[in-house]
């Protein structure tokens, strides 16, 4: 038994692992254990690939070189310990990409190595069979692409997640014929490059999808951006399953594949539920024109105290919570399950809308109502509540903006129109919790807050609860 056996049987353990996390992942009750199958998956695989390097049929990994790979090791592992201990959960999703433009910038650089490992030794030195060397010089052109597209793609995305640039789209004109021309140049340079591995057309088709990469994302405007993250998600895998080719590696290729795909269908199912075009958000908002600029008068807005919310949540018979990023922000989600369990012991029927993209993260409410134990029979779904709202009477509409507003519906000009919304403004009352007046992540104001039936109870989300939950 040599160690690549055993090696290949552990990235078969390891790809089996793989399968059932993300199947374990799929729903709240099994997503711990998927979460734990992950972790062993990434461990024995970790373990084989050392132990591939260490004593595998490529020795001659010079002690340098081991000692590099440890000390490379032992620093990622400390960083990301680290990081993922502190991030708060509104960090998560910035974190994300950031991890994404990493696996970016390795399947470039696994590029680049394969370039000097093989074509820029010439064809005479290179161990890589004549037949099989065009099929090397194809795979390093794309991979590299992939993985240029996904780091700077992913670089904007954690800008503009983390609110360190504007969430508007950038408006170069000609935009779509800017992206679809980069396209026709990458498939001739890897032509060039397949009938001759010049190290120029490298460079140039790094420029290229490193450019690309940013344009894309910086064209998609902040309601567009959920799709935009899990898009990442699946380049990402993409952008693995290349450097696999590259490495030789199969449990690189099929995690990729993976990873790939389930992000590729987590983005399709985010446009069916935002009423957006797959093909137009992937090829960078194609199609999808300036809004004019806004002069809209919204008239004024009313303030409620707490105290006269707790008077108004106390009469009700139904209540609807339909909570947003701004629910995260304030950790609010502690008051808001004990509020929910105090009205329910009152005899008032308090359900939950999330909409699917509230928050910054597929998920995200679900998990942070799951933290704070609220039932998950109260949760629902948008589809599953909205047409509940005109028999509703208070609906709490806490820390959350674009996910309830009308001109979604009612404005064509908006640059959220389409996307379905939670029809809060159907219920008796409406209580909108938030610090002022301010827009949500898509930077357009809401007419729900000028809304007759609309009162604003301003402050931070916990305490505004807290406040309730004392005058009740
Ligand atoms: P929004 O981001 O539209 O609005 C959140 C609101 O919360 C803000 O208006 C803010 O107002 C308020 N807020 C912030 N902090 C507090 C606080 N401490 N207490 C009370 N209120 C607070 O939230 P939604 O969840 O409705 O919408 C999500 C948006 O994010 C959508 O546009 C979606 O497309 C986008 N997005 C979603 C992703 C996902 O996968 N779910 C990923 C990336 C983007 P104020 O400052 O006045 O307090």
């Amino acid at each position: 038994m040599t160690v690549e056996s055993v090696a290949i049987a552990a990235y078969l353990v390891a790809a089996l692992l793989f399968i059932m996390s993300l199947a374990g992942l799929s729903k709240h009750e099994t997503a711990k254990q998927g979460i734990w199958f992950g972790i062993g998956g990434m461990a024995i695989a970790l373990v084989a690939t050392i132990a591939l390097a260490l004593w595998g049929p490529h020795d001659g990994m010079s002690s340098l070189a081991v000692t590099l790979m440890f000390v490379a090791i032992l620093i990622g592992a400390a960083i990301g310990l680290w990081r993922a201990r502190v991030v708060q959960m509104t960090g998560m999703p910035e974190l994300i990409a950031l991890l994404h433009s990493f696996v970016g910038l390795a399947a470039v650089l696994v590029a680049w190595s394969g370039y000097y490992t093989v074509e820029a030794l010439g064809d005479a030195q290179t161990e890589v069979s004549t037949d099989l060397l065009g099929i090397h010089h194809g795979e390093v052109v794309v991979g590299l692409f992939i993985g240029g597209v996904t780091f700077t793609g992913s670089i904007v995305a954690y800008l503009k997640l983390s609110a360190k640039i504007k969430s508007a789209p950038m408006m170069l004109p000609g935009k779509n014929a800017l992206n679809i021309g980069a396209l026709v140049v990458f498939v001739v340079l890897t032509v060039l490059f397949v009938m001759n591995p010049n190290v120029w057309i490298l460079v140039a088709a790094t420029v290229l999808a490193l450019l690309l990469g940013w344009h894309l994302v910086a064209s998609i405007g902040g309601g567009d951006m959920p799709v935009v993250v899990s898009m990442l998600n699946s380049y990402s895998g993409w952008a693995a399953a290349a450097s696999g080719f590259l490495l030789g590696n199969n449990l690189l290729i099929v995690t990729g594949a993976l990873v790939g795909s389930s992000g590729a269908y987590l983005s399709y199912i985010m446009c069916e539920a935002m009423n957006r075009s797959f093909i137009s958000v992937i090829a960078g908002g194609f199609g999808i024109e300036v809004a004019p600029s806004e002069d809209t008068e919204y008239g004024e807005h009313h303030e409620i105290t707490a105290e006269d919310t707790a008077a108004l949540l106390a009469d009700a018979k139904s209540v609807i919570i339909t909570p947003g990023y701004g629910m995260a922000v304030a950790q609010a989600q502690y008051p808001v399950a004990e509020l929910t369990r105090e009205l329910r012991e009152r005899g008032v029927e308090v359900r939950f809308g999330i909409h699917p993209v509230a928050g910054r993260l597929p998920g995200h409410m679900n998990v942070l109502l799951a933290e704070a134990k609220v039932p998950y029979d109260i949760v629902l779904e948008m589809d599953e509540i909205n047409d509940d709202f005109p028999s509703t009477d208070v609906v709490l509409v806490i820390g959350a903006n674009d996910t309830v507003n009308p001109a979604a519906e009612e404005d064509p000009a908006s640059p959220i129109a389409g996307m379905p919304v939670l029809r809060v403004w159907e219920a008796k009352d409406v209580i909108v919790f938030k610090r002022s007046m301010a827009v949500g992540y898509a930077g357009v104001q809401n007419p729900l807050f000028f809304r007759d039936n609309t009162s604003m109870l301003f402050g931070d989300a916990k305490d505004r609860v807290e406040d309730i939950l004392k005058a009740l």
